[in-house]
Formats: structure tokens, C-alpha cells, sequence
């Protein structure tokens, strides 16, 4: 059995970026840049007054500095869309937030440092020379790089895009995903029961969650029962997509068929099993560049392994270029106890953020136990080797990836 670090490590060998495909700035939010962008104009691109006020020149204000009074002739306003009007000594222009700086005119005093009386201002205030000038391309400069290839774009650099006017740009392809779970006791919702050995599948809706929170649009592709043929045809869909995934039917018992089914397939099985817990069975193959994962039913399991490895995969086919989420260290709050150590454990834990990174894992932790993850907004992970962790100590931890992108 390999090591969680083993199989991930094989996993991305196996996980080819995607091609680009060009889309609409209003298409891009959380896609991955292709290419680097530059900067098409300057920005800010022409001088202009950060405050609402007086443009004026410097020169002129200079009494200020021996405390005799400053009066300016107003010759006129600009607002922010308009043209600038030239001034001259001893002439102030109104002047709004925005608006282009006036011809000749070097400083801006703000509103509130003056005093107007009919066409006249006086000015209570010494500025330097420049002051509440936003000059032309102090943000970037037109060619500078804008935005690196491989930048993940939220809504800040969705802003910065549509200020150099990009319509149209290149991202990463986003995998196509099929889903598909197995068990001969699984229902739908809405589906009616026919005996109380049936269970709901909560696997589908949670990983078709998990998934679209990533920005997918996954294919659901149903409950297929526990018989090797029906998984087979399932497992032939993945000509359809970059991943497909199963849940259930890949532990070891005689209604397990799915590995009998991937291998008659000729799919390459890269490992299957590794010493985590939960989340074991899991078993990883390749048909050419398409990766199948098949994840245990166990709703916890199934939902570990997905953050931990289908995740890291898509996030790499999508040009991700930090596709390990950073491992933060919590200090433990209660104690973490447990019988058997020869597995690295992933605990569903409360992480406070308020002041220093406070952890505790939580009471619930069977595989079976989906309710807990009510209460988690991260893993603690209890290495190898490890059975008791007291409080006090610092242990890594994983924030779930709704808390960060
Ligand atoms: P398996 O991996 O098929 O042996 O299933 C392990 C456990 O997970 C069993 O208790 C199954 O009933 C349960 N299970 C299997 N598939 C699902 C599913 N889609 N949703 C929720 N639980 C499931
Ligand atoms: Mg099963």
C-alpha cells in the first residue's frame, strides 16, 4: 500500500494541463489566464485630480508659507468625462474627482481647504506642488505585464482586465467531468423505497457540488447496481471526458467490481489503495490521458478523497499553478487520541481564525458520518506513526476550499 504523498505524487504525473479556449471577460470569473496579458494603455491614462477641489499652480500658493492670504480668479470648471480648460497665474479651475487636470495647472486643493466668494477663491491651505494628482500611468505603464499566464482570475482581476477594455482572452480548457456510483442498496432522492436496506446516495450530489463550486459543469451519469457488466458500460464513458469518477465497489468483498471491470477494460491501474483514513480503497487509473478515480462509497471517504486528490488533479488541468493547498500550522486545542497509527488520518476539525490558529478535531469521526461535516471547515492530519497528539501542540491542517480559493 503507498503513502498519500506517493499517490498524489502520481496522480499529477499523470494529470496533463489542459489546451486554451478563448472566451468573454464575463465568461472568466475563476478560470486560469493562458497566456500572459500586457498592459494595452497606460492607467491611470491622463493626469487627473483625485479630489473634488481647486486646479491651480503651485507658484501661487506660495504666500501661503508666510501666512498672507491666497485669493484665485475661478475662470471656470471641469468635471470628471469633460475637457480640461488651460489656466494661467492668479486663475483657479473647479475641479472634480476624475476630471482631466487643467493645462498649466500643477496642484489641487481640496474643497474643503477653500473658500469661494462669487467668481473668486481663497485658499486656507499650503500644498506641495502635485498634491491630489493622479499622474498618467502611476498604476501600470502601457506594455508593462499586466497579468501572468497560469493566475486564477477572481473578481479583482476581472476589474483590472476590463480596465484595459479585454473582451475576449485565453484560459485554461475546464476538464469535462462524469460522475457515476454504484451499489445495489443506493436510491436517488425523490426515489421511492422498496426496503429499509436501501440507502440514499449522498455521493453524487456531494462530489457534483464539490465540483461545481470549482467552476465544472460535471455530467451525472447515474446508480449503476453492483454487476460487472453495467459497470463496465458506465466505465466506457470516459471517452466522453477528462475524469471520470465511480463511488463505491472498490474494496476487496465479492460485489466489488470495479477494479475486475477497469482492468478487462484495459485501463492502466496506477495504484489502488493507500495508507490513509479514512478513504483507503481508493483506487486511480489512466486510459491514455483520461484518469479515472474510483472513490469508496463511504460518503466521508469518498468526499476526502475527492479534496485531497481529484481536486489537486483538476486544479492542474485547469493550469492551476499552486495546485497543493498550503498546509497551515493550528495549535490543537483538545487532545487527539487514537488505537491504531499505521495510517495518515485526516480528522474533520473546527479552525478558529479569530485571533492565533486555534484547532480541535471533532467527536464524529466515522466514515460513515457525513453529519459532521456541519460543523468542519477543515482536516487535521495525524501522521503515520503518530497515536496521541496532546494539547497545545501544533498540527497541520487543511482549510476546506470554500473558506479559500
Ligand atoms: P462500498 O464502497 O460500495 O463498499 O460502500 C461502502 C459504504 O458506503 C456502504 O455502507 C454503502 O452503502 C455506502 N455507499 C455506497 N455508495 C453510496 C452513495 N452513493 N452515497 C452514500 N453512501 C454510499
Ligand atoms: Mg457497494
Amino acid at each position: 500500500m503507498i503513502d498519500f504523498e506517493e499517490a498524489l505524487r502520481i496522480i499529477l504525473n499523470n494529470t496533463k494541463t489542459l489546451d486554451s479556449e478563448r472566451i468573454f471577460l464575463d465568461q472568466a470569473l475563476n478560470r486560469v489566464l493562458f497566456k500572459d496579458i500586457y498592459a494595452k494603455e497606460n492607467i491611470p491614462s491622463f493626469d487627473n485630480s483625485a479630489m473634488d477641489g481647486f486646479a491651480l499652480l503651485n507658484e501661487d500658493l506660495l504666500p501661503l508659507k508666510n501666512a498672507l492670504p491666497v485669493k484665485l480668479k475661478i475662470v471656470g470648471e471641469v468635471s470628471a468625462g469633460a475637457k480640461p480648460i488651460p489656466i494661467k497665474k492668479g486663475e483657479a479651475v473647479k475641479i472634480y474627482t476624475g476630471a482631466p487636470i487643467p493645462q498649466g495647472a500643477d496642484t489641487v486643493i481640496e474643497l474643503e481647504l477653500t473658500k469661494v466668494n462669487a467668481d473668486e477663491v481663497e485658499i486656507l491651505a499650503y500644498k506641495e506642488k502635485g498634491s491630489n494628482i493622479r499622474r498618467i500611468g502611476e498604476d501600470i505603464k502601457k506594455g508593462d505585464l499586466l497579468l501572468e499566464s497560469g493566475k486564477v482570475l477572481r473578481g479583482y482581476e476581472l476589474g483590472i482586465l476590463a480596465s484595459h477594455n479585454i473582451v475576449t482572452l485565453d484560459v485554461f480548457r475546464m476538464p469535462r467531468v462524469g460522475i457515476f456510483v454504484t451499489g445495489d442498496e443506493v436510491l436517488d432522492i425523490g426515489e421511492e423505497k422498496t426496503s429499509d436496506a436501501q440507502i440514499r446516495s449522498s455521493n453524487h450530489i456531494s462530489i457534483m457540488g464539490l465540483l461545481e463550486s470549482m467552476g465544472l459543469k460535471p455530467t451525472f451519469l447515474g446508480i449503476i447496481k453492483d454487476d460487472k457488466e453495467s459497470i463496465k458500460n458506465a466505465l466506457n464513458r470516459i471517452e466522453e471526458f477528462d475524469i471520470l469518477i465511480s463511488t463505491g465497489g472498490v474494496s476487496v468483498s465479492d460485489k466489488d467490481f470495479t477494479k475486475e471491470a477497469v482492468k478487462e477494460l484495459g485501463f492502466d491501474v496506477k495504484f489502488h489503495k493507500v495508507a490513509i483514513k479514512p478513504g483507503k480503497p481508493m483506487m486511480f487509473a489512466t486510459k491514455g490521458d483520461k484518469l479515472f478515480f474510483g472513490l469508496p462509497g463511504n460518503p466521508v471517504s469518498c468526499v476526502i478523497n475527492f479534496d485531497i486528490f481529484v481536486r489537486p488533479s483538476i486544479k492542474k488541468m485547469m493550469g492551476y499553478k499552486d495546485i497543493i493547498k498550503p498546509f497551515m500550522r493550528a495549535k490543537l486545542i483538545a487532545p487527539i487520541k487514537r488505537k491504531s497509527s499505521d495510517r495518515l488520518e485526516f480528522l474533520r476539525g473546527i479552525l478558529n481564525l479569530e485571533q492565533e490558529l486555534l484547532v480541535e478535531a471533532l467527536p464524529k469521526q466515522s466514515s460513515h458520518m457525513l453529519t459532521e461535516f456541519r460543523n468542519a471547515n477543515c482536516y487535521i492530519l495525524v501522521p503515520k506513526g503518530v497515536n496521541e497528539i496532546p494539547a497545545g501542540e501544533f498540527v497541520d491542517v487543511i482549510m476546506f476550499s470554500s473558506y479559500i480559493r
